[in-house]
């Protein structure tokens, strides 16, 4: 029976012109906590990240021409979802509202009793000139700007009724959709009486990347968009202010940088983070998935047996993370570790424990395992026992340490980690574009390399590969292939560091 406890909520969320920085912070906030997300082909990928990983992402692109899921289908959906009890955000481009048809879905969100909220977003009518360095209004030059779709235009071949009073308006003229109709909506506005010298601009892809746009003149405009080959999505601006140029002037050390990572969600959101605040444009190629082993017999023998160990050995957040989750799932609380002495390998890894109550004992000063392999034979001795649940794809050097030590260990295996393809059909292409190629740990070089073709991997030649630590590095050569940088900290800011000192002095 369907009780009011169990219906969800729908969040018609703005993602912006494209850029994914030019979400809003309400909008982040609602995509972090959400379980689903339903989105169309203008979403930026890098927004889809910031969705909890365990989030279904469901597309319901549409492209000009081809309508792959019709809106009353994507009502539909948007309505089974909320009355299943579904947290969706339902990312639109821009403005949910501008020509969004973010309505039509409010009103059968409405119609169901599905509670919803829209988040505005920026829309690209203003964001996409400004970012060409177009203002839609400027003093004493455009005291007004008009945002119309093109797309109506033509359904007959024929201009709207009320398109001759739309051009005569003086203000900026800003056209969505309308670049299949760029010759029709040309000559409209000129037997309006607009100028010929009026200037226009047609705008392909702002505020991404990707971006190009040409500027010109209603007289020459269609013969220069012609010649540059712009494509869609694209916004048609006229008016005077098409003649300024305000584009941004600040140059940032990684402009022009195209960096591809790999490694976890949580990891590479920061990395990207850090290095797209540089200019650099990065993408996550290959992500790491962790898959746990809580109740294996190796766990769940060691959950048993905790009051034999000495010390417990942390080498990741995850491993931290995971751990706690069996703890209380094999019946076992914080009690049972009351005299475990712990060691982390590294500040995040620390950190995570203390969100479970817990101080470390140890943190090697390079968070390296390498690093916490020889403190650890240093401090502990022949009396001692240490659990080590970590992956599977652990580095070895700390079992050879501790061998070497003659320390008693278990070192059991809590989870596995998966890499998880962004794009594969595109990697090829994406690597060859790239100037770097990012890894965060040795498990990540065996997902990204069990995962490559022959074409792939010659791409590889061409990219300087980063690593964040020796032990990575070391993981990588076994693949046959040398790090060009490694970065002194293992830390985010470490890797960003090295990437700017190899950009410099390249
Ligand atoms: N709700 C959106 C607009 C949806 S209509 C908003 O507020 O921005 C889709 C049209 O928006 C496209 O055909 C194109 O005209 C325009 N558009 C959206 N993003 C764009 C971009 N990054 N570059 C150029 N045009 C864009």
């Amino acid at each position: 029976m369907k009780t009011t406890e169990n219906v969800g909520a729908v969040y018609l969320v703005g993602a912006g012109p494209g850029d994914p920085g030019l979400i809003t912070a309400k909008g982040m906030a609602r995509l972090n906590r959400c379980d689903t997300v339903v989105y169309d082909s203008l979403s930026s990928d890098q927004l889809l990240e910031l969705a909890p990983e365990k989030a279904e992402r469901i597309y319901v692109g549409k492209r000009a021409g081809q309508h792959s899921m019709k809106q009353e289908e994507i009502n539909r959906l948007l309505v089974e979802l909320g009355t299943a009890g579904r947290t969706v955000v339902r990312l639109k481009g821009g403005d949910p509202f501008v020509f969004g048809r973010g309505g039509e879905e409010v009103l059968a969100l409405e119609a169901a009793g599905i509670p919803y909220e829209v988040v505005p977003g920026v829309t690209s009518a203003v964001a996409v000139p400004a970012h060409a360095g177009i203002p839609v209004t400027h003093r004493a030059m455009s005291r007004s700007f008009h945002v119309m779709t093109g797309h109506t235009l033509s359904e007959d071949g024929t201009l709207p009724p009320d398109f001759p009073a739309f051009a005569r308006l003086s203000g900026t003229l800003v056209f969505l959709m309308g670049l299949g109709n760029l010759h029709p909506i040309v000559s409209g506005l000129l037997e309006a009486g607009k100028p010929a010298e009026t200037p226009a601009a047609v705008i392909e892809n702002g505020t991404l990347p990707e971006e190009r746009f040409v500027k010109g003149t209603l007289g020459d405009i269609e013969d220069r968009v012609a010649e540059a080959g712009i494509g869609t999505p694209a916004i048609i601006v006229v008016g005077e202010t098409v003649s300024l140029d305000f584009r941004a002037t600040v140059r940032r050390p990684l402009d022009g940088v195209r960096v591809s990572v790999t490694g976890t969600p949580a990891f590479t959101e920061k990395l990207l983070a850090s290095l797209t605040a540089l200019g650099a444009e990065a993408e996550r190629v290959c992500g790491l998935g962790v898959k746990s082993h809580l109740d294996s017999p190796g766990m769940t023998a060691a959950y048993q047996s905790l009051e034999r160990y000495t010390w417990l050995v942390f080498t990741s957040a995850n491993a931290v993370r995971l751990f706690f989750e069996g703890l209380l799932a094999a019946g076992r609380d914080h009690r049972s570790l009351g005299r475990m002495k712990l060691a982390a390998v590294g500040k995040g890894t620390a950190r995570e424990l203390k969100t479970f109550g817990f101080l470390a004992d140890y943190v090697p000063e390079r968070y390296q395992v390498e690093d916490l392999a020889a403190g650890l034979a240093k401090l502990a001795g022949p009396e001692d026992w240490l659990l080590i649940p970590r992956s599977s794809g652990g580095s070895p050097i700390l079992n050879e340490t501790l061998d070497r030590a003659k320390i008693r260990y278990d070192d059991v295996v809590l989870y596995d980690v998966e890499g998880t393809w962004r794009e594969k059909e595109r990697l090829e292409e994406t690597l060859k574009a790239s100037h770097y190629l990012t890894f965060a740990s040795a498990s990540g070089v065996e997902a990204f390399f069990d995962g490559l073709t022959e074409g792939e991997r010659k791409a590889l030649d061409q990219v300087r590969v980063v690593c964040i630590g020796d032990v990575t590095a070391k993981a990588l050569n076994a693949r046959g292939r040398r790090a060009d940088v490694v970065a002194e900290t293992f830390s985010i800011p470490g890797m960003t560091a090295a990437i700017l000192k190899d950009v410099a002095g390249n």
